[in-house]
């Protein structure tokens, strides 16, 4: 039995998004490299600088984002930001 290898999967998800592109982050306002996510708006994605930030704190008095939220708002780690 064969298995497909997780850097084949992980290379036609990136296929999947499309080119990575000059986005503006969301956060700060920054131009970074990604790839667009469906739920941010045209052009906008978010920085490495602003993951790292939003990751760590707590909006508003809110419980920080969960990993699902994160990527429900800002998209896939290596594919739509830290690309
Ligand atoms: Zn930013």
């Amino acid at each position: 039995m064969s298995y497909p290898k997780v850097s084949s999967t992980t290379q036609s998800t990136k296929e999947n998004h499309g080119e990575i592109r000059t986005l503006r982050c969301s956060c700060c306002g920054e131009s970074t490299q990604g790839r667009q996510w469906k739920y941010r708006d045209y052009g906008y994605g978010l920085c490495s600088k602003c993951v790292t930030y939003i990751k760590n704190h707590k909006p508003f008095g809110q419980p920080a984002m969960s990993e699902s939220e994160f990527i429900e708002c800002y998209g896939i780690e290596g594919i739509h930001y830290n690309v």
